[in-house]
């Protein structure tokens, strides 16, 4: 076994002690399973646990002592024996994947989808699915079928969503790295809720192959971790087109990892957006930590100005108009004929079978069904769907605009602390409105980061980074300086 301050390494460090046998795989696998028995029952961050787990940490074990000993083997993995958490509806070959719905409770892929394929070719180990809003349907874990995921650092509040299960993992040292998945903030959102890094790439870097359908021009895979180095491992494990599974995947070179390690960031110009600096939506401590970022950007000898883009006020809009579109339509196929959740139709109507069907949806994903399929009938196509299209256009346009002068657009992740369980779930409008500031990347394209940066009341604040398409590589150097320049101010789990 090891110690439980061991359970809270990077996966850097990790893989350092990995490779020089210092720690065993297996040791370090059953430890972080012991640790997930006795505190998810707490936290709720699993829906499911590998079981497999520890005979592929043997594997790996194996594999690092023969390569040592003879030099074959692949002791290069550079993820070589990390705990890896998945996002319960991402398709992982032979364990169960819910999207934390009844739907599809007890649906097993036959198959990996290839971010997870990748990240297992490079030496992660898969402990467990993580919970999550029913079909990545909300910003609160609070929408699953498998009860709400508990923030570590105050169990009384969400852990955000929809990807709350994954953060969870990774603040309570009970994962090293997490996938999850992000259509207007479901990486970012929980990430900043609880103080670790969330990495949405620009759309299509990520092969979404394997990634269960919820609004497929939004979407993209997204990559959590506790460190900036971390982070730029995982994309270089997982970048590279699949254009035989995802047709919309983009070809791109790995990050040269040692060009985020710079030590400033001199001529680099940041642009912060005046309708969300004024906004009254945005709580205080929020904006007292986004003031002292922009400081701290300076600080590193960066400049900042302030930019206007007007038509951000129809981006929740026109976010969850699209979003709530394609939903309705990548849902019809939950039809209890095909797979997932079925019943016997023996005497039953059509009508009768197909509604008893899908009556096992949650009340949020029902209610997007049924707003989707409106904006999209032939009677209000024009009026709500296009509209929302020519919205987007105009947004992506100025958001482009921006970034041609700018290197990145600064912004809070999330306008407010993380709720308290149960606090905004009643009022859905209410609810969508915080996830403002995420879904401008969304609906761009753009790739974008929330970085932990503060602690107010002892809940954490994250600061999102937006760049340019295909700039990763820019967010993980104002990551990994900031990292550097918050020093013990920031903490990323509680042990
Ligand atoms: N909260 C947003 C929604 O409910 C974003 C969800 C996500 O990114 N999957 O649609």
């Amino acid at each position: 076994m090891v110690s439980s301050s061991k359970l809270a390494l990077n996966a850097y460090e990790l893989v350092e002690e990995v490779k020089s046998g210092s720690i065993s795989v297996e040791d370090y696998i059953a430890s972080m399973l012991e640790r997930i028995e006795s505190m998810d029952e707490r936290i709720n961050a699993y829906i499911t646990i590998n079981h497999h787990a520890l005979d592929e940490a043997r594997m790996v074990d194996k594999m690092v002592r023969s390569s040592s000993s003879d030099g074959s083997g692949y002791c290069n993995g550079n993820l070589l024996g990390v705990p890896l958490a998945v996002k319960d509806n991402i398709s992982t070959e032979g364990i169960r994947t819910t999207c934390a719905s009844r739907m599809l409770e007890d649906y097993v892929p036959v198959y990996d989808a290839t971010v997870v394929k990748r990240l297992k070719d490079a030496g992660a180990i898969v402990i467990g699915k993580t919970n999550m809003d029913e079909f990545g349907m909300g910003s609160t874990t609070e929408f699953s079928a498998f009860g709400v995921t508990r923030n570590p650092w105050d169990e009384d509040r969400v852990a955000g969503g929809s990807s709350g299960g994954s953060a969870a993992s990774l603040a309570s040292c009970m994962a090293s790295i997490a996938l999850g998945s992000d259509t207007g903030g479901s990486v970012r959102c929980p990430a900043s809720f609880c103080s670790i890094y969330g990495l949405k790439p620009t759309y299509g870097l990520l092969s979404r192959y394997g990634l269960i359908s919820y609004a497929n021009s939004l979407e993209c895979i997204g990559l959590m971790a506790r460190s900036a180095v971390d982070l730029a491992l995982m994309l270089n494990a997982v970048v590279g087109a699949d254009v035989q599974n995802d047709h919309t995947s983009i070809d791109a070179p790995p990050i040269d990892i040692e060009s985020i390690n710079s030590t400033s960031l001199k001529g680099i110009r940041f642009a912060t957006i005046r309708e969300i600096m004024e906004s009254n939506a945005i709580d205080e401590p929020i904006r007292d930590s986004m003031l002292d970022a922009i400081t701290s950007v300076e600080q590193l000898d960066a400049v900042v100005e302030e930019v206007s883009i007007p038509s951000l006020k129809y981006a929740l809009a026109s976010y969850y108009t699209i979003a709530m579109a394609e939903a309705s339509s990548n849902l019809a196929r939950y039809d209890g004929i095909r797979y997932g959740y079925t019943v016997q139709p023996d005497g039953m109507a059509w009508n009768e079978f197909y509604s008893t069907i899908r009556s096992n949806f949650g009340s949020e994903v029902k209610r997007r069904i049924m707003l989707g399929t409106y904006v999209l009938s032939s009677g209000y196509y024009g009026r709500y769907y296009m509209k929302a299209q020519k919205a987007r256009a105009i947004i992506r346009e100025e958001i482009m605009h921006v970034l041609r002068s700018y290197n990145a657009i600064i912004t809070p992740t999330m306008p407010v602390l993380p709720p308290r369980i149960g606090e905004r779930i009643s009022d859905p409008l209410r609810l969508y409105t915080i996830d403002i500031c995420t879904v401008i990347a969304n609906l761009a394209g753009i790739p974008a980061l929330s970085i932990p940066y503060s602690m107010h009341d002892g809940l954490p604040i994250g600061i999102q980074f937006m760049a340019k398409h295909l700039d990763e590589a820019m967010l993980l150097r104002i990551a990994y300086l900031l990292e550097h320049a918050r020093g013990s101010k920031v903490k990323r789990c509680v042990l």
